[in-house]
């Protein structure tokens, strides 16, 4: 090797021997006839020195070199002067006296400093994303995925699963989201689709017998945008036989625990992780991923404002809707115009308003106090647990704009009051979806989590008396407020298969057309079966305490799907168009 040592191994335990150093210049500062570098590899940093008269050839060469060249440095290790050590640095307490030096590569400037933390456009960034990898904070994210499907790797190898790939080149079924599809060349007009997940290939494994298969699988999902989605993106994705939703979230859980426990300073707020079912989730936080690190629950004032004489509340419970509210510690202080913003809020999300009540130390201070009654007021106090000095909040509307108003006001609160413990992981799971909602735009059923869940056993007949009110037998893992996996376990034998298909509108033609091989799998013994997908960009996000999965991603796309280092997607020639049959549309 070019190298002997890493610079950032280097000891008080080295001082005397001779090393052969390679990296990259991080720093250089020039003091005339001493010159500095910080010599940066992999493993760190160390302090190379060049004095003149110990090499005058050395120190003359040391003169034109500049961050970020590659340099190969030939040197005696020495310890640092007592008042010179620095204790920041693993290296901290020795140099590098250097003998030789060989330029191995220049470099231009960066267009950013890679040796300091500074803030630099996300453009500038994934342009130059090579660059960026280069820098301490994303060293450290690529470290710690690594260590995080490693750790995957090793716990499920330990437990007798199977490591097997699934195609790439998959075929286009009607599964949730947008294919992104491939042309085929040999067979002209047809296409191959890009897994969204390897979800069928799963399952006939498990048709196949292997019992238990896990992958680091790439999915591909052609979806709108947003911010904070990427167009291919990295599941830890399994698949278990003979199991029931609990054997699936055991292990799991102790998946995660032991992985947490592993790389991770951070706490885990509640073991075993709390069970929540969507209904109670819905309810008590409006939301079926719950940050659970703070109170501020949804409380329920239905029944204490039904009779009130403020209409608006009145008439809502009178409608069958909901009155609901949370109480935010401390902001009775909040001013008119924050009040307002939060109300803009709301509204974005439904509500056709807010309704504040401040708790005072002579009772509540509010719009609407005059249509309230003290028995109203009593009870509004005790059923919200409201302090002096405490802001309530209340929105009165339908079920599902309750939950979305105020589940959004209260993770939006809690980031602006700062009541997220940020080195706490609230793991939960949410259970017990419903199997099907209804589609408004496509006039039909269509499944919550995928058209391979099995429903509850009992709920089997609702398919077709009440299809709304079936249960899916499938289990979300959220962290702090984020969905990071989700799963379930399947139908595994046809005629429920084709029951599901058809709740969904899918005709038996194009069920046997669309999955055909699925249905005629599960015809030669297929066991019963389940599994879970974790998001392992998000996973790997929330335990760098990032806030985006492109920081955990080594070569992201941006919000509009493109590579700006690549500048991709791309034209492609004519040859390679009529190759594949295609032709343009303008
Ligand atoms: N394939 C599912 C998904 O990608 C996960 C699962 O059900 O295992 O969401």
């Amino acid at each position: 090797m070019l190298k002997s040592m890493n610079c950032g191994a280097l000891r008080k335990d080295h001082v005397g021997r001779t090393v052969t150093l390679a990296g990259w210049v991080h720093r250089r500062r020039d003091h005339g006839g001493l010159i500095f570098f910080d010599l940066r590899d992999r493993s760190g940093l160390v302090q190379v020195v060049f004095n003149a008269d110990v090499s005058e050839p050395a120190h003359t060469l040391a003169e034109t070199v500049r961050p970020e060249f590659v340099v190969q440095i030939k040197g005696v290790v020495a310890a640092r002067p007592e008042g010179l050590i620095n204790p920041n640095l693993a290296t901290g307490e020795i140099e590098v006296e250097a003998h030789e030096l060989v330029i191995l590569n220049a470099s231009k400037t960066p267009p950013f400093p890679i040796n300091e933390d500074v803030p630099v456009r996300d453009e500038i960034r994934l342009k130059y994303r090579y660059l960026d990898l280069r820098r301490e904070r994303m060293q450290r994210n690529m470290i710690l995925r690594h260590q995080v499907i490693s750790f995957m790797r090793e716990f499920l190898n330990r437990q007798d699963f199977l490591e097997i790939e699934t195609p790439i080149l998959l075929k286009s079924t009607p599964e949730g989201a947008r294919d992104y599809v491939v042309p085929s060349r040999i067979h002209p007009g047809k296409f191959y689709a890009l897994p969204q997940s390897p979800q069928q290939m799963k399952q006939l494994l498990m048709v196949a017998g292997y019992e238990r298969y896990y992958q680091i699988a790439r999915c591909f999902r052609d979806e709108d945008l947003r911010a904070d989605r990427q167009p291919e993106f990295t599941q830890l994705d399994l698949e278990m036989s003979f199991v029931d939703s609990e054997d699936v979230r055991a292990l799991i859980e102790a998946l995660l625990i032991e992985l947490v426990g592993r790389i991770s300073d951070m706490r885990i707020q509640e073991q075993p992780f709390p069970v929540l079912s969507y209904h109670e989730a819905m309810e008590r936080f409006g939301s079926d991923r719950p940050d659970l690190r703070y109170g501020m629950e949804l409380v329920d004032l239905t029944e204490a404002v039904r009779h009130s004489k403020f209409g608006v509340f009145a008439n809502t419970a009178a409608a069958g809707g909901q009155i609901k509210a949370i109480c935010v510690p401390g902001a009775a202080s909040f001013s008119r115009k924050q009040i307002d913003q939060l109300t803009e809020g709301v509204k974005e999300r439904g509500a056709k308003g807010l309704v504040w009540l401040k708790a005072e130390h002579d009772g509540l201070r509010s719009s609407i106090s005059k249509f309230l009654s003290e028995e109203e007021k009593d009870a509004i106090i005790e059923l919200t647990e409201a302090n002096e000095g405490d802001l309530i909040l209340a929105v009165a509307d339908s079920k599902e704009v309750v939950a979305e108003s105020l589940g959004w006001l209260r993770t939006h609160l809690a980031s602006m009051l700062g009541l997220a413990d940020p080195n706490t992981l609230a793991f939960c799971w949410v259970v017990d979806f419903p199997l099907l909602e209804w589609d408004d735009e496509e006039q039909r059923w269509v499944a919550v989590h995928h058209p391979f869940t099995s429903a509850k056993a009992s709920d089997w007949p609702l398919l077709e008396s009440d299809p709304g009110k079936a249960l899916a037998n499938a289990y979300d893992v959220v962290c702090n407020g984020m969905e990071i996996g989700g799963g379930s376990i399947r139908i595994h034998d046809a005629k429920h298969q084709s029951l599901l298909f058809s709740a969904l509108g899918i005709s038996e033609e194009e069920a046997r057309e669309q999955f055909g091989h699925l249905l005629e799998a599960f015809r030669y013994g297929a066991p019963p079966h389940g599994g879970i997908a974790l998001g392992l960009d998000r996973l790997v996000a929330i335990l760098a305490r990032e806030d985006s999965i492109r920081e955990v991603i080594a070569f992201p796309k941006t919000a509009s799907a493109t590579d700006l280092m690549l500048n991709s997607p791309s034209p492609i020639s004519a040859r390679q168009l009529a190759e594949l049959h295609l032709s343009i549309v303008e």
